[in-house]
């Protein structure tokens, strides 16, 4: 071993050696403290092995923990997640991290089957993988962790979590903050930990770690594909690019509402927020007119946007990351197209080809295209949608339109009549998740999906019918 590697043993192996409440000598002082990589996954593999001979009243304890503890923080964690990453705004922030709290399933997502007859009796048990490997992105870091972190310890397991490098600061806040809470509720340590210096570099080694068979990937196409590379099992929460469509039995002004909403929500950084608007030909008018009574600013000359355009989308036709997540004053400054107030979104016109309508965006400016018909309104927004199997939305009050597009769409979420964040739960029935894999299908994920089901069998016994 090279003098830098034991330096780099024995300052990690000192970091960790501190007393549980328990009395036990447990480890580390800060789950996100770890030099290494290698350091960090062995040490939580021991708390795995810890919570996997606890019983399960021990998560559900780390999980009521969390909620009561961590609630006081949300606000200052809005803050900071805004001021490192410089996108959104703190009052959604706000929003998001609550609903992660408050509404993400604990242990009672871990629902049992059970088959008994004259053969016996046979269960179905979700249960731990181990280590889990996450990977959050800037656009909802802190939300991600909390959610995940509900998830993955209600099935469980122990998880390393890969930051985004641009949110580090907030996220090893968040995880040496997570990480106390859950060593007050249970005396384990290192359940959730990270490297002290996120990195890709970190990343990578982490999908390649031996002792990592789970990699949960929550980010754009290019870490997906790189997890799916592993081998590993691999729940991806990809890229998406959500179209509403507007139909003409529509309520015109409450799909101007529910789009305002959705599409300004947190500057457009959620994946499921509105990107993009097919309306049919009839409505158009009324639908942009009404978003513009609304709060919108809609850029109608042709010169506007076209400069809109141009700041917005980049030379390699990708989204201008300077703008992704500012705010639409922000946005319509950098065109210099003159605005009045605070405009709550910006919409314009084009046509259904228009790489604004193609590219995801990721910032509060909704292109709106039209179609003649429902039929071929529904044509362009699987377009638009790109085969992500993401998100969907959809105006309308005609049944045969919105059970058609449903199906049509076959996106992971499709919400009706509402803003997109209905989708996660926020104003809606269902529960909250910030990794919604489309890719691999797992969907809304939760605790269930982060755990192995396994059979159980009992032969003829058991059967009391
Ligand atoms: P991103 O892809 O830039 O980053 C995601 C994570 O991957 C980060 O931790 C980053 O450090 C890491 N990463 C990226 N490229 C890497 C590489 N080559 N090697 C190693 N690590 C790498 O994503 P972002 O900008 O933070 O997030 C926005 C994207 O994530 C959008 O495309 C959005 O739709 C998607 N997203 C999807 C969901 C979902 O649930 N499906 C949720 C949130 C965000």
């Amino acid at each position: 071993m090279s003098q830098l590697n034991i330096e780099t043993l024995v300052s990690d192996i000192l970091a960790q050696s501190v007393f549980s409440p328990n009395g036990k000598v447990s480890s580390h002082v800060g789950g996100a403290g770890f030099e290494t990589v290698n350091s960090a996954i062995n040490a939580a593999k021991l708390a795995f092995e810890e919570l996997n001979s606890s019983p399960i009243s021990v998560r559900s304890a780390i999980i009521e923990g969390l909620r009561n503890e961590l609630v006081a923080d949300i606000p200052d964690m809005a803050e900071r997640a805004w001021q490192e990453t410089g996108m959104g705004n703190v009052s959604d922030k706000v929003l998001k991290n609550k609903a992660a709290l408050e509404n993400t399933p604990g242990t009672e997502d871990l629902a049992t089957q059970a088959l008994t007859g004259d053969g016996g009796l046979t269960l179905f048990e979700y249960s731990p993988y181990g280590v889990v490997g996450a990977v959050a992105p800037s656009t909802n870091p802190t939300e991600t962790i909390i959610n995940n972190v509900i998830g993955m310890i209600a099935a469980g397991n122990s998880v390393i979590f890969s930051p985004h490098p641009g949110a580090k600061e907030v996220s090893i806040w968040l995880i040496d903050k997570v990480e106390q809470i859950i060593f007050d509720q249970c005396g384990i340590r290192n359940l959730v930990v990270c490297v002290s210096n996120p990195s890709f570099e970190a990343t990578r080694q982490m999908m390649e770690h031996p002792d990592v068979p789970l990699l949960v990937v929550t980010g754009g196409p290019g870490i997906v594909s790189m997890a799916m590379k592993t081998g590993k099992k691999v729940i991806g929460a990809g890229a998406g690019n959500p179209p509403v469509i507007v139909d003409d039995s529509a309520d015109i002004k409450k799909a101007a509402v529910d789009i305002i909403s959705g599409a300004s929500f947190d500057f457009n950084l959620p994946c499921i927020a509105e990107k993009a608007v097919v309306v049919v030909d009839s409505v158009a008018q009324e639908l942009l007119q009404a978003m513009e009574e609304f709060g919108a600013h809609w850029v109608k000359d042709p010169v506007d946007v076209e400069r809109l355009r141009q700041v917005v989308i980049n030379e390699a036709g990708d989204a201008n990351k300077a703008l992704v997540g500012q705010s639409p004053a922000q946005i319509l400054d950098a065109a210099n197209i003159g605005y009045q107030g605070q405009p709550k979104l910006v919409v314009a016109s084009v046509s259904a080809d228009d790489p604004l309508m193609l590219v995801e965006q990721l910032m509060p400016m909704l292109p709106v295209a039209t179609a003649f018909n429902f039929e071929q309104a529904l044509s362009i927004a699987r377009d638009v949608e790109g085969g992500n199997l993401h998100t969907a939305i959809m105006h309308s009050k005609n049944i045969d339109h919105l059970n058609r597009a449903a199906r049509v769409m076959r996106t992971s979420i499709f919400v009706k009549n509402a803003p997109s964040y209905a989708g996660i739960g926020v104003g809606a029935e269902g529960f909250t998740t910030f990794t919604i894999a489309t890719p691999t299908g797992e969907g809304t994920t939760s605790a269930r999906s982060f755990a192995r089901l396994r059979r159980c069998v009992l032969s003829e016994a058991f059967n009391i019918r």
